[in-house]
C-alpha cells in the first residue's frame, strides 16, 4: 500500500514500529503535492524544507528513543488565516500579503506540541469570507474531483488537499459552514466543534461570536485524532471551554446505542438537489440498517438562518476588519502618490474659484485609509464591511443588529427543543454538488443561500460534521452533515465513524 492510501492512525503505528520513518512520509505528501497541485492550487506556500526538518527531527527522537507527540511525523496543511510565529499569514487578502505573525496561534503552538509536520498553508476565500475559494485575492482552487468546479470554501484550500490526497490533515475554519461545506463537496471528513471547543486565539478574527477552529481528514478517526490535539481550555481565549478533552480518538470505536436521528422537516423542501436528497435519505437507511431510530424533527425558524446570519457575520466583520488601516495593520496606500492626487484635487479647485471646497477636502490620514483599504480588499470584504456598518449604524442598529440577535436565541431554542427527541441531526451538507467556477460570482445572494444548512450551527453554536454519502452521475461527492447538542463532538465522530465502518464513499479518490 502507498503512504498515501494509509490514515493518519495507520501513519502513526507504522512510524511507532519502525516500519515508516517521517521523511518518507512527508517526502510522499510533498511528491503528491508536486504532482498535483499546479492543477488543483490547494496551497499558497509549500514549507518543504520545515516540513522535512521537522520530520527529520522527529525520526531522530523516535530511533533515540525519546518522547514524540501525538501526531509525530504526520504531515498537516493548516488554512492561511492562523498565525505561525515569523511566518506569512495572508488571509488570501492583498491587505496582509506581506503581514508575518508576530506569534503563534494556541492552535499551532499545540500542532507544534504534538510534533505535526507543517507542511503548508492552504488557500480560502479572502479572511474566510465566502463559501468557493473564488474570493481569494491570491490564487484559484479547483475541486480535485473536477477542476472546472469549486471546492467549496472557505476553507477549499485544505478540503482540497486532503481530497487529493496532499495532506492527511488539514485545518480549517467555519463561521458559517466553512469547513463542513467544503468538506461536503471535495468528498472528505469535515468537522465544526461547538464554540468554545478549540481556542481561537491566533486566528484572524473574522466573526468573533461565530468562529471556529476545526479538523478535516480522510476520516472520521483521523479527524478525532487531530481535534484532540487541537483542542482544549486557553487562557488566552477566554470563550475558550473550561473542561478536560475527551479522548475522542480512543473512544471512537465504540459504537452508540438506542442512536436517534431527526431528520429537519424544513431541510427537505424545494431547491434540495434530487441526487442529494437521494444520498441522504440512502445514508440515513445505513444508520436505521445499524440499529438506530429515524424521527422527523422541526426546527421552524431555519427559513430565517441565512438572513440573521449574514446579519451578525458582517456586523462583527466591520468591527474586526477595522484594524486593517494601513496604520496598525495592513497594505498602507503609496502616500506620495496620494499627497499628489491631493494636491490635484486643491489646484483644481483653486483654479476653479471653488476654494470653500479646499477646507472641506479630506485630511492625509483619512485620505491614507481610504486608499489603504480601497486597495487592500476585495469586493466581497467591502460589501460585508458596508453590510455590517450599515446594520450597526445609530437608527438601524434595533431594526437589523439587535432583532438578528433575538433570531439567533430562538435558533438556538428551535435546537434545544429538537435535541429533547433525537440524538443528533442528519440531512444534506449543502443543496447541491460542488458548481462551476465562475457561475455564482456575479450573484452574491446565490452565493450566501449555498449557506442555508451550516450556519445553524454556527449561529447556535453547536458542532457539525460532514462526511462524505455518496456521488451524483457526473462524480461530484455529496456530503451527510451531522449535528449535535453543545459539547457532544465525541457522539459526532462514533456516529460518523459507524457510519464509515459500514461505508466506504471516504475511501474513493478523485480521478487526478
Ligand atoms: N459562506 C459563509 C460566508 O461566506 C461562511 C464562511 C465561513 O464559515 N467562514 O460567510
Amino acid at each position: 500500500m502507498s503512504v498515501l492510501e494509509l490514515s493518519a492512525r495507520r501513519l502513526l503505528d507504522e512510524m511507532a514500529a519502525g516500519r515508516l520513518t517521517a521523511v518518507e512520509v512527508t517526502q510522499a505528501y510533498l511528491d503528491q503535492i508536486g504532482r498535483h497541485d499546479r492543477d488543483v492550487g490547494a496551497f499558497l506556500r509549500v514549507d518543504a524544507e520545515g516540513a522535512i526538518a521537522k520530520a527529520s527531527d522527529v525520526d531522530e527522537r523516535r530511533r533515540a528513543g525519546r518522547p514524540v507527540g501525538r501526531l509525530g511525523g504526520v504531515p498537516v496543511a493548516v488554512k492561511d488565516i492562523l498565525a505561525s510565529r515569523g511566518e506569512l499569514v495572508t488571509c488570501a487578502s492583498r491587505t496582509l500579503e506581506h503581514f508575518r505573525a508576530p506569534y503563534d496561534a494556541t492552535v499551532i503552538a499545540k500542532l507544534k506540541a504534538a510534533d505535526a509536520v507543517l507542511i503548508g498553508r492552504t488557500n480560502l476565500d479572502e479572511f474566510a469570507m465566502g463559501g468557493s475559494t473564488e474570493n481569494s485575492a491570491l490564487q484559484t482552487t479547483r475541486n480535485p474531483w473536477d477542476l472546472s468546479r469549486i471546492p467549496g470554501g472557505s476553507s477549499g484550500g485544505s478540503a482540497a488537499a486532503v481530497a487529493a490526497r496532499m495532506a492527511p490533515l488539514a485545518i480549517g475554519t467555519d463561521t458559517g459552514g466553512s469547513i463542513r461545506e467544503p468538506a461536503g463537496l471535495c468528498g472528505v471528513t469535515g468537522m465544526k466543534p461547538t464554540y468554545g471547543v478549540v481556542s481561537r486565539f491566533g486566528l484572524v478574527a473574522f466573526a468573533s461570536s461565530l468562529d471556529q477552529v476545526g479538523p478535516l481528514a480522510t476520516s472520521a478517526e483521523d479527524a478525532a485524532l487531530l481535534l484532540e490535539a487541537i483542542a482544549g481550555h486557553d487562557r488566552a481565549d477566554s470563550t475558550s471551554v473550561d473542561a478536560p478533552v475527551p479522548p475522542y480518538s480512543e473512544w471512537i470505536g465504540q459504537p452508540l446505542e438506542d442512536l436517534t436521528l431527526g431528520l429537519v422537516r424544513e431541510h427537505f423542501g424545494p431547491g434540495l438537489d434530487a441526487e442529494v436528497e437521494r444520498a441522504v435519505r440512502e445514508a440515513v437507511r445505513v444508520y436505521e440498517s445499524l440499529g438506530a431510530k429515524v424521527k422527523e424533527v422541526s426546527l421552524p425558524h431555519s427559513k430565517y438562518c441565512v438572513a440573521t446570519y449574514y446579519i451578525i457575520a458582517p456586523c462583527e466583520a466591520s468591527s474586526n476588519l477595522a484594524r486593517y488601516d494601513g496604520a496598525h495593520y495592513g497594505h498602507r496606500t503609496d502616500e506620495k502618490a496620494m499627497l499628489a492626487e491631493r494636491d490635484a484635487e486643491r489646484r483644481h479647485l483653486e483654479s476653479s474659484g471653488e476654494t470653500a471646497a479646499v477646507d472641506e477636502l479630506d485630511t492625509a490620514l483619512v485620505r491614507m485609509y481610504r486608499r489603504s483599504r480601497s486597495e487592500g480588499f476585495g469586493a466581497e470584504v467591502k460589501r460585508r464591511i458596508m453590510l455590517g456598518t450599515y446594520a450597526l449604524s445609530a437608527g438601524y442598529y434595533d431594526a437589523y443588529y439587535l432583532k438578528a440577535l433575538k433570531v439567533r436565541r430562538l435558533i438556538r431554542r428551535d435546537f434545544d427543543k429538537a435535541f429533547d427527541d433525537v440524538d443528533l441531526i442528519a440531512g444534506p451538507t449543502t443543496a447541491a454538488p460542488a458548481f462551476k467556477i465562475g457561475e455564482k460570482v456575479d450573484d452574491p445572494l446565490a452565493m450566501y443561500l449555498v449557506d442555508l444548512y451550516t450556519v445553524s450551527a454556527n449561529l447556535a453554536g453547536i458542532g457539525g460534521i460532514s462526511i462524505p454519502c455518496g456521488f451524483t452521475a457526473a462524480g461530484l461527492p455529496i456530503g451527510l452533515q451531522l449535528q449535535a447538542p453543545p459539547l457532544e463532538e465525541d457522539r459526532l465522530l462514533r456516529a460518523a465513524h459507524m457510519f464509515q465502518q459500514a461505508t466506504d464513499w471516504h475511501t474513493r479518490r478523485p480521478p487526478l
